[in-house]
C-alpha cells in the first residue's frame, strides 16, 4: 500500500492546476502568462514576470543544505503552509484525525480545525516536567485508526526537549502504511540531537519541516522546507499556490544560502547559547520562579504562580529593561 492510499481521495483524483511557467520553462520570449513584457521598476528580481513554482537553484541549495536529493525538497510560505498543505491533504473533513502533544505548537490546532479534522491529544504531564508519554502515543494511535496525521516536535515549543530516537524509530515501526509521522525541527539548529532527516530514504510515511524563520535568523522571509519522499511532496505539489514564494524574497533566501552566511550562523548560535545562559542565571536568582525548563531550543519554559500578572509586567518592561548582550 502506498502512501497515496493515505491521502484524501479528492486530491489524488484532481487534474493539479498547470500554471504558465509550469507549462513552459521562464527562459527565452515568455507568452504564455499574460505577464507585462518590462517592468515599471528595477528591482528585485523581474518583477514583472511570474516566478518559478520552486524555484531550481532554490531547491538545489536546499537540497545540499539537507543532504537529500531534491525531489524530497518543498519550499513553502514558512512552515506554517506546510502544516496546512499536509492536513488538507491527508484529513477529509468529518472523518479523519490529527494526534498532537500538547502543550506544543498552535498551528497545528489552526490546521486540523480549518480543515474539519478531528484534533486528538496526548497532554504532556505538567507533573512530569512536560515528558511526551511514547506509551499513550503509541496506544491512541492503535486505538484511532482515523488518525492520519502525527505532529511531533523536536525541540518541542514550548517545552524544549527532544524526541528520543528510540522512540521515533518504534513508532517509524507502528505507522508503516498507515499513518504520516511529521517530524517540526524547526528549532532543530539549537539542539545537538541529530536530524530525522537521514530516516526519510526508508520511511515512506516521514515528513520533516525544517524553516528559515528560526535558526537562520529569517522570519521575515516566509521561507519553509517540507522534506519527505517524492510521493508526499507531489501530493502537495497539488494543493499548494502555484506561485507560492515572491520573487524578492527567492532571491533573498538564495543569498542567506551562500556559504558565507553559514559562518554568521555559526557566530549566532553561539551568541544566542551564551545569552541563554546568562538568562538561566538569572532566572535561577529570582525567588518566585518554581521551576525552570532550560530545553534545547532559543527560549526557556518557566514555571510561576500569577503567569498573567509576570507576563503583563514582561510585557510592559521589555522595552525599557537593561537588554541581554549584544557581544561576547
Ligand atoms: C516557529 C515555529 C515554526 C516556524 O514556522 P514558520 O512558518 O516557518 O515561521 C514551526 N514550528 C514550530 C514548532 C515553531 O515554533
Amino acid at each position: 500500500m502506498g502512501i497515496e492510499s493515505l491521502a484524501r481521495p479528492d486530491i489524488v483524483a484532481m487534474t493539479p492546476y498547470s500554471s504558465a511557467r509550469k507549462e513552459a520553462p521562464g527562459v527565452g520570449i515568455l507568452l504564455n502568462a499574460n505577464e507585462a513584457p518590462w517592468p515599471l521598476i528595477e528591482e528585485p528580481g523581474c518583477l514583472n514576470r511570474y516566478p518559478d513554482p520552486q524555484p531550481a537553484q532554490l531547491l538545489s541549495r536546499l537540497a545540499r543544505l539537507y543532504a537529500l536529493p531534491e525531489d524530497r525538497v518543498l519550499v513553502t510560505r514558512g512552515s506554517d503552509e506546510g502544516i496546512d498543505l499536509l492536513t488538507r491533504v491527508f484529513c477529509r473533513a468529518g472523518q479523519d484525525a490529527i494526534l498532537q502533544c500538547p502543550p506544543n505548537f498552535g498551528m497545528y490546532q489552526i490546521a486540523a480545525r480549518t480543515q474539519g479534522a478531528q484534533i486528538i491529544s496526548v497532554n504532556r504531564d505538567p507533573q512530569k516536567d512536560f515528558e511526551l508519554d511514547q506509551q499513550a502515543v503509541v496506544q491512541s494511535l492503535r486505538d484511532n485508526p482515523q488518525i492520519k496525521l502525527i505532529f511531533l516536535t523536536s525541540p518541542n515549543n514550548p517545552t524544549g526537549d527532544v524526541i528520543d530516537p528510540r522512540f521515533l524509530e518504534r513508532l517509524l515501526q507502528e505507522t508503516r502504511n498507515q499513518t504520516i509521522v511529521v517530524l517540526d525541527e524547526a528549532y532543530a539548529e539549537f539542539s545537538d540531537q541529530a536530524s530525522a532527516v537521514n530516516l526519510i530514504n526508508e520511511n515512506a510515511q516521514l515528513v520533516v519541516l525544517r524553516t528559515l524563520s528560526k535558526a537562520w535568523a529569517s522570519a521575515g522571509l516566509r521561507c519553509g522546507v517540507v522534506l519527505a519522499q517524492p510521493e508526499v511532496i507531489d501530493l502537495l505539489r497539488r494543493v499548494i499556490a502555484p506561485y507560492p514564494l515572491p520573487s524578492p524574497v527567492v532571491e533573498l533566501a538564495l543569498r542567506m544560502l551562500e556559504p558565507g552566511v553559514l559562518e554568521k550562523q555559526q557566530a549566532l548560535l553561539e551568541r544566542l547559547r551564551f545569552n541563554k545562559q546568562y538568562l538561566l542565571d538569572a532566572l535561577r536568582k529570582l525567588s518566585f520562579i518554581r521551576k525552570i525548563i532550560p530545553g534545547q531550543a532559543n527560549f526557556v519554559l518557566i514555571k510561576v504562580d500569577h503567569a498573567d500578572e509576570v507576563l503583563t509586567y514582561c510585557a510592559g518592561t521589555a522595552s525599557s529593561s537593561v537588554g541581554f548582550h549584544q557581544t561576547r
